[in-house]
């Protein structure tokens, strides 16, 4: 079995590559933003919750993340794998993770980060902003405040990877393909 983690900041490319991955290595893609934007169109309990948070370009709490998170790998206990795409984000979400998983003797094989600088994100998710719809893409000072959620709460993840010796970062920046081969050569050597 495989489980990714796949990280980078807003824009970097996770969902994109995730795609790919999934048809390739026949893993399971949960994205938990997708999942919250599904609630939110649906106008369930939890997308009503979510989408203040959303919004803003904040965290959505630990908690309902998680449930969220856990209740979307018990659909899918069939799967070969998982790619887990924006989850977790936060430290608290990392160590349920772990248990969850350690619960049903599965693990996470290996966390792969896609690096790119901000610049160059701005420039990716305003473009994005102008088809896609999301609030969230389309006001630079969200977006910002997208990445300082992810530089205070999530990049402290490097740390809590690398210690289990799970973590990896590729160069996200260059053409779809190219960065397909990073991943799948980080993916194959796991
Ligand atoms: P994404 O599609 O991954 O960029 O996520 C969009 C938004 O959904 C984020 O800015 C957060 O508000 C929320 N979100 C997605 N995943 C998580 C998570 N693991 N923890 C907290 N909030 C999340």
């Amino acid at each position: 079995m495989i489980n990714l983690v796949l990280f980078g900041k807003p824009g970097a490319g996770k969902g994109t590559q995730a795609e790919f991955l999934k048809s390739h290595y026949q893993l399971v893609h949960i994205s938990t933003g997708d999942v919250f934007r599904f609630n939110i169109k649906n106008e369930t309990a939890l997308g009503k919750l979510a989408k203040s948070y959303i919004d803003q370009g904040d965290l959505v709490p630990d908690q309902v993340t998680i449930d969220m998170l856990e209740a979307e790998v018990e659909k899918n206990l069939q799967a070969k794998g998982f790619i887990f795409d924006g989850f977790p984000r936060t430290e608290a979400q990392a160590q349920s993770l772990d248990a969850f998983l350690a619960k049903k003797e599965m693990a996470v094989s290996g966390t792969i980060a896609l690096e790119a600088n901000d610049d160059e994100l701005v420039a990716r998710l305003l473009k994005r902003g102008e088809t896609s719809g999301r609030s969230d893409d389309q006001d630079e000072a969200k977006i910002r405040n997208r990445f300082d959620e992810y530089n205070e709460k999530t990049a402290p993840l490097r740390t809590f990877y690398t210690a289990q010796n799970k973590f990896h970062s590729i160069n996200g920046i260059g053409s779809i393909e190219e960065i397909t081969q990073r991943l799948m050569a980080v993916i194959d050597s796991l």
